[in-house]
C-alpha cells in the first residue's frame, strides 16, 4: 500500500473514532496538510533552477481561505479570476503583489481593484486594454500582461482545452493580423510587460502545452525585436499538468514539465524572463479525498446501487462526465476499516433528485452496505471544495489532517453547512419581498 494510501487509511478510522463522519455527519472533505506542503515543494524543487519564478496558485482549485492560508506559507502566490477569489486571496494573506488576477470578464471595479492594490492582472483581450488604459492610476505597481491563445489545439476533454482555434480565452495568436495587433499594443503601452497563455487543463499532454508555451516565448522575443528595447520581461505560462486519477502514482511531475518544456524551447527557463506558473489540481488533488456514509443499498433491475451522501454536489464534473473524470472508489467499513470481501459491480449513487446522479457506474468493490463508508480519491482540487448547491443540499465540512507517527490530529477548514445558513443564501431575509414588494400585484 502506498503512502499516501496509508495515510488516508488511518484519517479516516480517526475521523469515524471522532465522530467527524457518522449517521448525522454523512460527507465530508479531508485535505492532507503535510501532502500540500509537499506538492508544494516538488514545484519549487523542479523549477530550482528558474532564478525568479512566482508560482501561483489558481485559487478555483481549492477556494477555501485555511488552504490558500497554508499555501501562502509554503511559499506559494495566488492565481485568482472572480471577485470572490479575489477577495478570499486577500483574506488567506497573499501579499497583493503576490496576486494574479486573470478573470476572463472583468469589470471596470475588479480592474480599478487590482490596479488600485498593486495586484497583477492579465487583460483577456485587446478591449480589456483599452479599459485599463482609462483605469490604470500614473505609477500603479500592478504588473500588467495580456494573455494570448497559441491556438496549438486541444486535449482529449473539451472544456479543459483552452488553446482551440475557436476557445473563448486571451488574443488568438493564428488568426490573420493578430500578431501584428499584439504587437502594436505593446508598442503603445510601454508599462504592459507580460504575456500570459493557460493551454489547458486535465487531458492536455505535455508536449501540446509546451508547443504552446513555447509560442508564447517567441512572441515575447519577436514584440521587444520589434520595439528594439526590452518591454516583455516576465511571462506567465498557466497551469495545467494533468493528474494522475487511476492510482497514486503522481504522474507527470512537476520536473517532467519542466523537461518538456526546455525540450521545446531551451531559452523559456533560462532566466532572461521572469516566470509565474499557475498550478491549480496537480497540487491538490491527490492532497485530498471525500468520504461518504452509505445510507441504502437496493437491486434494480438486476444491478446493484449503494446510495450514498456523495453525488454530483460534490463530483460535479464525475457525474456529468463520466468518461472525462472518472474517480478511483474504496469500500471501508462503518468503522474506516477497508472491505475486503469479494467484489461485485455496483453504481455508487449519490442523494441528489435526478437520474444521473451515479458516481460510478458497475465499479467492482467490496458489496456494500448500509453504514458502510466509500471514499473517492484524489478529490482534493475542483470537488468537495467547489460544491454544487442543487437541492439545497449543506455544503460538506473540509477538515485538514496530518498523520504523525501512528496518530492523526484534524482541523477544521469549512464547518459543514447548517440547514439554516441554506435558508439564509436562498433569500429568507427577503421572505415576504414577493407578496409586499413592487411585483405583489396592487388592489384592484
Ligand atoms: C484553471 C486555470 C489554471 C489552473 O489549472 P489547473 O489545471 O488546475 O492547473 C491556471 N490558469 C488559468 C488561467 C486557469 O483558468
Amino acid at each position: 500500500m502506498s503512502l499516501r494510501t496509508g495515510n488516508l487509511e488511518i484519517a479516516l478510522r480517526q475521523a469515524v473514532a471522532d465522530g467527524l463522519l457518522g449517521e448525522d455527519r454523512p460527507v465530508a472533505g479531508f485535505v492532507d496538510v503535510r501532502g500540500v506542503r509537499e506538492s508544494v515543494a516538488a514545484l519549487h524543487e523542479a523549477f530550482g533552477r528558474v532564478p525568479d519564478v512566482l508560482h501561483a496558485f489558481a485559487a478555483k482549485a481549492c477556494p477555501l481561505v485555511p488552504v490558500l492560508r497554508l499555501l501562502a506559507d509554503a511559499g506559494m502566490g495566488c492565481e485568482v479570476a472572480s471577485p470572490g477569489e479575489t477577495r478570499l486571496a486577500l483574506d488567506a494573506g497573499f501579499a497583493p503583489e503576490r496576486i494574479v488576477l486573470d478573470s476572463p470578464a472583468k469589470t471596470r471595479a475588479e480592474i480599478r481593484e487590482a490596479l488600485a492594490l498593486g495586484i497583477a492582472l492579465n487583460a483577456d483581450n485587446l478591449a480589456e486594454l483599452e479599459r485599463i488604459d482609462a483605469l490604470r492610476p500614473a505609477g500603479s505597481a500592478s504588473v500588467v500582461g495580456l494573455r494570448v491563445n497559441p491556438q496549438v489545439g486541444g486535449g482529449s476533454i473539451g472544456a479543459m482545452s483552452t488553446a482551440t482555434a475557436h476557445s473563448k480565452f486571451g488574443v488568438a495568436l493564428r488568426d490573420p493580423g493578430a500578431r501584428a495587433r499584439v504587437v502594436e499594443a505593446f508598442a503603445r503601452r510601454p508599462w504592459l510587460t507580460r504575456l500570459h497563455a493557460h493551454v489547458g487543463s486535465q487531458g492536455c499532454p505535455l508536449p501540446l502545452i509546451a508547443e504552446g508555451l513555447a509560442t508564447v516565448h517567441r512572441l515575447a522575443e519577436e514584440i521587444d525585436a520589434h520595439l528594439g528595447r526590452r518591454q516583455v520581461t516576465s511571462l506567465d505560462l498557466g497551469g495545467g499538468l494533468p493528474v494522475n486519477f487511476a492510482d497514486d502514482t503522481v504522474t507527470p511531475t512537476y520536473a517532467d514539465y519542466v523537461d518538456a518544456l526546455t525540450a521545446a524551447e531551451p531559452a523559456l527557463l533560462d532566466g532572461r524572463y521572469r516566470v509565474v506558473t499557475e498550478f491549480g489540481r496537480s497540487l491538490l488533488a491527490k492532497n485530498g479525498f471525500t468520504a461518504a456514509v452509505v445510507e441504502y443499498v437496493k437491486d434494480a433491475g438486476g444491478r446493484r446501487v449503494a446510495l450514498t451522501h456523495a453525488g454530483a454536489q460534490v463530483a460535479t464534473r464525475t457525474v456529468f462526465m463520466p468518461e472525462s473524470w472518472p474517480l478511483r472508489v474504496s469500500a471501508y467499513g462503518p468503522d474506516g476499516t477497508p472491505k475486503r470481501t469479494a467484489p461485485v459491480p455496483q453504481d455508487i449513487a449519490g442523494p441528489l433528485c435526478f437520474a444521473g446522479d451515479v458516481v460510478a457506474h458497475g465499479r467492482s468493490l467490496p458489496e456494500l452496505a448500509e453504514g458502510d463508508l466509500v471514499v473517492l480519491h484524489d478529490t482534493g482540487a475542483y470537488y468537495f471544495s467547489a460544491p454544487w448547491a442543487y437541492n439545497s443540499l449543506p455544503r460538506p465540512a473540509v477538515y485538514g489532517f496530518q498523520v504523525r507517527g501512528g496518530g492523526v490530529g484534524f482541523a477544521t477548514v469549512r464547518p459543514a453547512q447548517t440547514v439554516r445558513e441554506v435558508s439564509a443564501e436562498s433569500g429568507l431575509a427577503q421572505r415576504d419581498a414577493l407578496l409586499t414588494g413592487p411585483a405583489a400585484p396592487s388592489p384592484s
